[in-house]
């Protein structure tokens, strides 16, 4: 079997550098919720809404190029990879079911892309926590996904 830790511990490191700067941007949230199903990384129960720090390697993000099949073992892999795949659309599922909103950050927004940086991919995580746009998911390899709240982003939150 393949030395997990070395994956695990890459993704943590970057889902940590996210909830700093959003903490420092004044969110506050809980990590790891275990009444919510799939565990989400970070929840703002203000906000109905819950962040995925996606590992691109350990979530087999398609068309990547972080992410990618190892040739040792392969066959465990693509198994692997599948069954994290079903699993995760499963808590999407449960989750939509009870009115969260989520966003899948993949980690190749945070560590490398060509389209925005990482100011612009906080600024983007900021409006689409306050605006209580629908789920959606960024991504190192497209630009930010336009949510429409332009204007919506400039005025105060509504509280719940
Ligand atoms: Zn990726």
């Amino acid at each position: 079997m393949p030395n997990m830790r070395l994956f695990k511990s890459t993704n943590t490191k970057v889902e940590v550098f996210l909830r700093k700067n959003l903490f420092y941007k004044g969110f506050r949230y809980r990590l790891h919720d275990k009444r919510l199903k799939g565990r989400p990384d970070i929840v703002f129960p203000k906000y109905k809404a819950v962040i995925f720090v996606h590992g691109c390697f350990w979530h087999a993000h398609e068309g990547c190029s972080i992410s990618h099949i190892p040739l040792k073992h392969s066959r465990y892999w693509v198994d692997k990879f599948k069954r994290n795949r079903e699993r995760d659309h499963q808590v999407y599922q449960w989750l939509t079911n009870y009115k969260w909103r989520i966003l899948v950050v993949w980690e190749c927004a945070i560590r490398k892309s060509e389209f925005f940086n990482f100011d612009e991919l906080i600024d983007f995580v900021s409006c689409w926590l306050k605006s209580g746009a629908g789920s959606c998911e960024v991504s190192g390899n497209d630009e930010l996904p336009n949510l429409n709240i332009d204007i919506k982003c400039k005025v105060e939150v509504v509280r719940y």
